[in-house]
């Protein structure tokens, strides 16, 4: 069954799995380094992605976090800092 409203009711997993913070009602994921093969990584923060689609947003519109926070878990707007791609279509090794 699919319903097309569903996606602004439930977010996909509310629960993040980098920062075990609920995404409806945290604002900023705490995770504040990522992990590829032994390099460390900061993530790129909400507004500050290549990708100027969500500049308007004061949330994000996938993980619900605040401007200037880090995106939770499993976010399709947040980019890898590695390759600047969409973290959910992101190859780098380690993702
Ligand atoms: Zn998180
Ligand atoms: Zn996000
Ligand atoms: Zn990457």
């Amino acid at each position: 069954m699919h319903d097309k409203n569903s996606k602004k009711l439930f977010f996909k997993a509310n629960i993040c799995w980098r920062c075990n913070g609920d995404r409806q009602f945290t604002t900023t994921c705490n995770c504040s380094t990522i992990v590829y093969h032994d390099e460390k990584y900061q993530p790129i923060k909400f507004g500050d992605e290549k990708n100027t689609d969500y500049k308007d947003l004061e949330r994000c519109c996938d993980c619900n976090v605040v401007k200037g926070g880090f995106h939770h878990s499993g976010c399709e707007v947040e980019e890898c800092p590695k390759c600047n791609n969409p973290i959910l279509i992101c190859r780098c090794p380690g993702n």
